[in-house]
């Protein structure tokens, strides 16, 4: 209320306490008082009174203004006194002007002095030297107080409407942007948000949001089902000092309305490195992630629907073909037509797996498995192929490992790693084949002295359709989905896929399966290597 320029009663109440303690001080100094203080004495408690009873806050301007000339006035009667009296109570009056006027109310100071205080004074008291010096010096401490404060009052405004435009400015940027964006203080309590956050909050929070991290709501993880807990909500882990990029929740439990939302997170720190807070990043990912859910959708049935046809075709090739009466010709041509069909059902079933895989869909029925044999197997399935295309296949594989996998998952591992080594090795080359067992996990390598891959290419080679540059350019065919589904495998064993590879000098692909459950093992067999080479 005291700082408010239209509300002038705490500055009477001021001005009326000094005034009194003026004449209170010159009464007890034995002076006594003439009448121009006298009557000052009377008007101040009145002035008091009156400015109480006033709403300020809806007078009109000239009311104030008069206020203060008026106590300039007062301030010209208390001088009225032959030893001039003290004319330094104008100051407060000069500063009120000053404050709430501006330039203006300096002016006004300036006018009201001279003609309230020193003109009155001069005539009453006299022109002596030190009469005049006072008058002068009062009228130009007053204007200067006023000016003073007018000047300092317009950098503070200044500086204020600086600061508000900055932040309205900025308001204005964070409301344009299309991500929703949220700063948290180091409490984790919601300092500031922009307009397209309101509106997923709206979503999340359907009952309202107290404005503290962590709060649940209709947030629900990637499948769109499961609530997000406490613990995981993005705000959370912010405000437990977590950087992350790219957490996929959904807000909203309506189907038609819910968002999905991409979110990061940045830590915010005093420059002593105390957490000071979070900011958070919202991306609207909807429209993405309804497009992918059509995708794989329309892949999965797709590739569903192609199965039926191509079984049928498949069978009723190789009937014809198991007959005794075919002309050469024919049986050559018919070779070729169940190659191709082999070949589109691979693919197909590439497909279909690749889409079960992106929807979280890789099923496990795990059993003991011997997969010494099974690895076996796997080789002398490739070696008709291996011959084929010249290469050296040498293996070295334990009598027995039985453990707990699924089997028909594995050897689709061992098959991909298999045919693609064979794939990507010149003629001429080698392949390796390599199964052991140490403490805790399961190793099987595949090592071939093919084609190799490139650095920049390293990193994709389990990524869906990737297919390196080479292999693009050398016409090797294939799709780039084994290595991901195989990658997808082998992750939901709880293993690893690694692989080393040179450009030119071949490729070593390294699958780790953790041996939770050991059931049985055998020793490798004595003899390092077998191998077998035929062109
Ligand atoms: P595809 O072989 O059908 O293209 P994959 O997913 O099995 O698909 O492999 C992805 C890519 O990785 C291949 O296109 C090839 O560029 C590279 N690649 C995989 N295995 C090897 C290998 N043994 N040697 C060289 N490149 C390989």
């Amino acid at each position: 209320m005291w700082l408010e320029p239209r509300d002038p009663r705490l500055l009477q109440l001021g001005f009326s306490l000094l005034f009194l303690l003026d004449m209170a001080l010159r009464v007890a100094g034995d002076l006594q008082l003439r009448t121009g203080p006298l009557i000052g004495l009377v008007l101040v408690p009145i002035a008091w009174v009156a400015t109480l009873s006033v709403p300020w806050t809806r007078t009109p301007e000239w009311c104030r203004l008069s206020l203060l000339v008026f106590d300039i006035g007062l301030v010209g009667l208390s001088r009225l006194d032959p030893l001039g009296g003290s004319a330094l109570l104008v100051v407060v009056p000069a500063l009120w002007l000053g404050f709430a006027y501006g330039v203006r109310g300096a002016i006004v100071t300036g006018v009201s002095t001279v003609l309230l205080v020193m003109v009155p004074g001069l005539l009453y008291i006299g022109t002596s030297g030190i009469n005049v010096s006072r008058s002068v010096t009062t009228t130009v401490i007053a204007v200067t107080v006023s000016l003073a404060i007018a000047n300092a009052i317009q950098r503070v405004r200044g500086g204020q409407e600086l600061i508000e435009l900055q932040r309205r400015v900025g308001e204005a940027i964070l409301d344009t942007v299309d991500v929703g964006l949220v700063l948290l203080d180091g409490n984790g309590r919601y300092l500031t948000m922009n307009r397209r956050h309101h509106d997923f909050m709206r979503l999340a929070f359907p009952a309202g949001h107290r404005g503290q991290a962590g709060q649940l709501g209709e947030v629900f993880h990637e499948d769109g089902e499961q609530l997000v807990q406490h613990e995981d909500m993005p705000t959370y882990r912010a405000t437990q000092g977590e950087e992350f990029d790219d957490q996929l929740i959904w807000v909203g439990s309506d189907p038609l309305t819910r968002r999905a939302l991409s979110v990061s997170s940045r830590v915010v720190r005093e420059e002593s490195g105390r957490f000071a807070g979070a900011a958070l990043a919202y991306k609207d990912v909807t429209d993405f992630m309804r497009a992918l859910e059509v995708k794989e959708e329309f892949v999965a049935s797709v590739s569903h629907e192609l199965r039926t046809p191509l079984t049928s075709i498949h069978g009723f090739t190789s009937l014809v073909l198991e007959r005794d009466d075919l002309p050469g010709q024919v049986r050559q041509q018919l070779g070729v037509v169940a190659r191709n069909v082999d070949r589109l059902d691979r693919l197909v079933a590439d497909l279909l797996q690749t889409a079960q895989v992106e929807r979280g869909l890789v099923h496990l029925d795990r059993e003991r498995t011997d997969i010494a044999a099974l690895v076996r197997q796997s080789i002398e399935a490739a070696r008709p192929v291996v011959d084929g295309a010249g290469l050296t296949l040498a293996s070295r594989v334990p009598k027995h490992l039985v453990v707990l996998v699924d089997p028909q998952r594995f050897s689709q591992v061992v098959d991909n790693l298999l045919s693609n080594a064979v794939k990507y090795t010149p003629s001429g080359g080698r392949i390796e084949v390599d199964l052991s067992v140490t403490h805790d996990r399961v190793e099987l390598v595949v090592l071939d002295t093919g084609i190799g891959i490139g650095v920049r290419d390293r990193h994709h080679v389990f990524s869906r359709f990737f297919r390196s540059r080479r292999a693009a350019q050398r016409s090797i065919q294939g799709i780039g989905l084994g290595l991901s589904i195989t990658k997808a495998i082998v992750d939901s064993h709880g293993g690893r896929i690694e692989v080393e590879s040179e450009e030119g000098r071949g490729s070593t692909f390294r699958v780790r399966l953790p041996l939770d459950v050991p059931v049985e093992r055998h020793l490798p067999d004595p003899t390092p290597l077998s191998g077998a080479r035929s062109r």
